[in-house]
């Protein structure tokens, strides 16, 4: 349910585990052993997290951008994409630059005669460029810092 924010979280560094298909016990349970905040929109969940002494966040807001300024806010990360720190989206590793004439073959012809800066997720493969959609990841987290300073 959260598929969107997890992925916005990782790119900005974080660790990020998704546990879609366990049981809200098995959640629980990994949350505490993990030292992990329990991200949910289940409010019967994020309040059994709370008697249980596990960290949890109960998610709020219409889009991703007030999401990640409601999570910024109350744990003061920066609302910066840093690709030293970044994570895979897909997986959660750290990806890694990459030299471009290793991704020959690899990347769309237009994006390797376009693009010079590429990185790899380690674990699965997926290599990474700051393409078209650059522009729109850059827009969401503006709008995300806006809505942090307006508080
Ligand atoms: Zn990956």
């Amino acid at each position: 349910m959260l598929g969107k924010l997890l992925r916005w979280l990782r790119m900005l560094g974080h660790n990020v585990k998704y546990a879609g298909a366990l049981s809200d016990n098995k959640l629980l349970k990994i949350a505490k052993i993990e030292h992990r905040i329990l991200l949910t929109r289940d409010l019967e969940l994020y309040q059994q997290a709370i008697a249980k002494g596990i960290k949890a966040a109960y998610i709020e807001g219409a889009d991703e951008a007030e999401k990640l300024a409601k999570l910024a806010k109350r744990y003061g990360f920066p609302l910066e994409i840093n690709l030293k720190i970044s994570r895979c989206p897909k997986c959660n590793a750290r990806i890694r630059p990459i030299e471009k004439e290793a991704v020959k073959g690899k990347v769309p012809e237009s994006t390797y005669r376009y693009y010079d800066e590429f990185w790899e997720c380690p674990k699965c493969g997926q290599i990474y460029w700051q393409g078209a959609h650059w522009k729109r990841i850059s827009e969401t987290l503006e709008k995300a810092k806006k809505l942090l300073e307006e508080g």
